[in-house]
C-alpha cells in the first residue's frame, strides 16, 4: 500500500512537465525484450530506448520500481505488450496516459475476432501475440508509424528500417516452417510449464498443452500433473519443455509423474516464451529467439 502512495505521488509530480527529449532523439520506454528487440530495430541510432524486463523476466508477476516509473514519465512514448500480459503494470498505465502521451499497447491495435480467447485474463484475450510472425509484422508497422508520428524528420529512416525488418521477418517466416514441415504432424505436440504457445500452436499447427494456466499467476496443482502425464504417456510423446521465464520444477514434476508410472519422457530443453535471451547473444532478439525455439522443439520431437 505504501509502496503505491508513492508510485502515484512521482506520477503526479512528473505529470504536469514536459517532456523533453535528449539529445535530440526520442526517449522511448518498452516492456517486454521482445517489444525492446522490435523498437530497436526500428528506431537505430535515432531513439534513445530503455526496456523494462531484461532476459528471464516474467512480465506476468512484473512490478514496476520507482526507477521503472521516472522512466516512464520521462519518455516521450512508451510501448507495451498489452492485453493484461503486464498484469501488474495496468495502473501505472492507466495514470501515465495525459494528452501529450499515450502509452502504445501493441497488442490492442491487433484485430480482436481474430485472437485466442481466453478467460484467465482481463483482456479476454490470450496476450501470447508475438508467437504468431504475421501479429509481430503489424507491431513493427504500428511502432515505425508511432515513431515517425512522433519524430518526422526522421520518418524516412523508420520508413526503410521497417521494410529491411519486415523483409527479416517474412525470410524467418519461411525458414521455420521449412523446418517445421520435417516434423511429422503426429509429433506435433508441444507440452510446456505455461500456455504460451498457444498463437504458435495455431500458426504451425501444433497441439499445444500448457501445464500452468494462461498467466505463471496461477501455480499447477497436483492434478493437473496427474492428468497431463496421463495425456503424455497416452500420446506417447517424447519430449516436453521448460521456459527459462518460468521455474523449472513444475516441468521437473511432470516428468517424474511420468516416470512414476513407469514411463519416460525427456526434458527436451528450454524455450524462451516471455522474454528473450541474454542480450548479445542469438537468442537476445526476437529472430534468433524463435529460430532457436523451434530448432529445439523440432530436433527434441522427431
Ligand atoms: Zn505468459
Amino acid at each position: 500500500m505504501k509502496k503505491r502512495i508513492v508510485l502515484i505521488l512521482i506520477i503526479a509530480s512528473f505529470s504536469c512537465e514536459n517532456e523533453t527529449k535528449s539529445n535530440g532523439k526520442l526517449n522511448i520506454v518498452t516492456t517486454t525484450s521482445m517489444i525492446t528487440d522490435l523498437v530497436k530495430n526500428i528506431g537505430g541510432d535515432y531513439v534513445n530506448l530503455q526496456g523494462l524486463m531484461g532476459s528471464g523476466v516474467d512480465p506476468h508477476l512484473y512490478k514496476a520500481s520507482e526507477g521503472d516509473v521516472t522512466k516512464l514519465v520521462e519518455a516521450n512514448v512508451i510501448f507495451y505488450n498489452g492485453l493484461h500480459l503486464e498484469g501488474k503494470l495496468v495502473d501505472v498505465f492507466e495514470k501515465m496516459g495525459n494528452a501529450t502521451k499515450t502509452p502504445i499497447a501493441l497488442g490492442e491495435e491487433l484485430n480482436k475476432s481474430t485472437l485466442i480467447g481466453s478467460d484467465y485474463f482481463a483482456s479476454n484475450y490470450d496476450p501470447h501475440v508475438w508467437f504468431d510472425i504475421a501479429y509481430f509484422k503489424q507491431f513493427a508497422s504500428k511502432v515505425a508509424q508511432v515513431l515517425s508520428e512522433n519524430d518526422p524528420a526522421n520518418a524516412e529512416n523508420y520508413k526503410s528500417n521497417a521494410e529491411t525488418y519486415l523483409n527479416e521477418l517474412e525470410a524467418l517466416q519461411s525458414k521455420i516452417k521449412a523446418t517445421i514441415e520435417t516434423l511429422p504432424k503426429e509429433k506435433r505436440i508441444l507440452v510446456t510449464a505455461h500456455d504460451a504457445f498457444n498463437y504458435f500452436g495455431k500458426a504451425y499447427d501444433f497441439e499445444v498443452v500448457g501445464l500452468q494456466g494462461f498467466s505463471t499467476a496461477t501455480e499447477a496443482g497436483v492434478q493437473d500433473v496427474q492428468k497431463l502425464s496421463a495425456f503424455i504417456i497416452e500420446r506417447n510423446i517424447k519430449a516436453i519443455f521448460v521456459e527459462s521465464s518460468v521455474p523449472k520444477r513444475t516441468i521437473e514434476a511432470l516428468q517424474a509423474a511420468v516416470k512414476s508410472k513407469g514411463h519416460d519422457v525427456e526434458i527436451g530443453g528450454t524455450l524462451y516464451s516471455d522474454a528473450l535471451g541474454n542480450a548479445g547473444t542469438a537468442e537476445g532478439t526476437y529472430i534468433g529467439m524463435f529460430e532457436y525455439n523451434v530448432n529445439t522443439i523440432v530436433g527434441a520431437l522427431k
